[in-house]
């Protein structure tokens, strides 16, 4: 008696747990900006820039960079599109 109970409890919590973890709407990549909370997760429409790029952009040290690359979120990639017009026009 009680064990069966118990079993059942404990598959029950687990279940919640893993649906605690799957969070809606949330990246793994942070913006680079640092102005900007929003996700770089290519899956969300994220873009790398290159360190060049995001300098002239936002200047040096408003934004954090790997590898040469700086991963932002998409309204910053479209922002920075728009002050890139001249090329690559598609
Ligand atoms: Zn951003």
């Amino acid at each position: 008696m009680g064990f069966k109970a118990r079993a059942r409890k404990t598959k029950a919590d687990s279940g919640k747990d893993d649906k605690a973890k799957v969070k809606k709407n949330a990246g793994e990549t942070p913006c680079a900006v640092k102005s900007c909370e929003k996700w770089a997760d290519k899956n969300l429409g994220g873009r790398s820039l290159s360190f060049d790029d995001a300098t002239e952009m936002w200047g040096n040290g408003s934004f954090s960079s790997a590898k040469g690359r700086v991963r932002v979120c998409k309204s910053c990639y479209r922002s920075w599109k728009k002050e890139n017009k001249n090329d690559d026009m598609y």
